[in-house]
């Protein structure tokens, strides 16, 4: 199959031919027709994460192999199936889950499989993704039909929006009248804040640095904003939400970011971290129990919560940021990895075939 491969860490990609795995038992051969490029996507393009003060994690530590495919946010039509995929070649058009786990231990085994514990297999990672003409899936269940969507927004559905609807599910409370805070609502930020109002919530403090992402966070539904560039953001965003916060998804995630979500955090709250920008957190450990407060990570959703977006998506008017299409080519990923780091491309980026 024809992919964008990149061959080492920060080379360009380019357009290689490899073998295409057998079509055994369920997988399918996806032709691609829409694939978002990702901030994320950077990171493993350099070949690492970084970990603060932890220093770097290599992306070949996560299962990948060189030449990297990237891309993770896939939608296209069935061109090849194996005898038990149950779905014949045809233009319908699926939105592809690509955090797929090993299949065998108890979080796959409980649909959870962006917590596998065993050989991760997902697209981009651990099995070549959609930075291609075509993409290898292992089983015909990670298919999502895309019904009525627009699919290149769909697209998007795969990381950004399945990671902004598994953080609001971990910090959602029948308290709906708590404030809970969303930090950075640039891209999946300010899904969260429409996936918060859409799910019930009615107290939705929207921070950011930027005031024109505050402004479009308000027409997504946030209820209260706040300028996090004054010189107690603390005890702004306090008072913006009304009293401490119930909880908080960080979207940025860096040391200032996360130190401010605790800091404004009410007895019991939790702080859901999702960004990856990197860096450091320290906070009075005496707080954290004195005020029983919670951290829990999170990374991307699982295949019940992007069907669940899917549908959700389908009944409800969601915030659509500008997308950009552009042709599904090594060149067009070399230039948006590049304006991604460089922070010039504003949106979300999606090639199309
Ligand atoms: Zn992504
Ligand atoms: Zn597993």
């Amino acid at each position: 199959m024809q992919v964008f491969g990149i061959a080492e860490p920060g080379a360009p990609a380019e357009e290689i031919e490899i073998a295409t795995p057998e079509l055994t038992g369920a997988s399918v051969l996806v032709k691609i027709t829409h694939s978002g490029i990702c901030h994320s996507d950077v990171h493993c393009a350099e070949g690492y994460f970084d970990l603060g003060d932890a220093g770097q994690m290599p992306v070949t530590d996560a299962g990948a192999e060189y030449p990297f495919v990237l891309g993770h946010e896939i939608v296209g039509e069935v061109v090849a199936a194996g005898p038990e995929a149950g779905v014949e070649p045809g233009d319908t058009k699926y939105i592809v889950y690509p955090w797929i786990g090993c299949g065998e231990c108890q979080p796959c085994r409980d649909d959870n499989e962006n917590y596998c514990i065993g050989a991760k297999r997902n697209l981009s990672i651990a099995l070549k993704g959609g930075f291609a003409r075509e993409v290898w899936v292992p089983d015909s269940r990670y298919l999502i039909p895309v019904g009525d969507l627009d699919p290149a927004w769909a697209a998007t559905l795969a990381c950004s929006g399945v990671t902004g609807y598994a953080a609001v599910s971990k910090v959602l409370t029948e308290e709906v009248d708590r404030p809970i805070a969303v930090v950075g609502t640039g891209g999946v930020g300010l899904s969260a804040v429409a996936l918060l109002a859409a799910r019930g919530h009615k107290n939705i403090v929207a921070a950011d640095v930027n005031e024109a992402s505050l402004e479009n966070a308000r027409k997504a539904g946030a209820t209260a904003t706040v300028l996090t560039t004054g010189a107690d953001p603390v005890t702004d965003l306090v008072t913006a939400g009304g009293g401490k916060l119930a909880g908080a998804i960080d979207f940025v995630n860096n040391g200032a970011t996360s130190g401010l979500a605790l800091g404004a955090m009410g007895i019991g709250g939790k702080l859901v971290s999702v960004g990856l920008f990197g860096g450091q957190l320290a906070f009075p450990t005496t707080v954290m129990a004195l005020n029983q407060l919670k951290i829990e990570g999170n990374f991307v959703g699982s295949l019940p919560q992007l069907r669940a977006l899917v549908d959700l998506a389908n009944s409800t008017e969601l915030p659509k940021l500008p997308i950009t299409e552009a042709p599904l080519e090594a060149q067009t990923v070399n230039d948006t990895l590049q304006g991604l780091a460089e922070r010039t491309v504003v949106g979300r980026f999606v090639m199309v075939s």
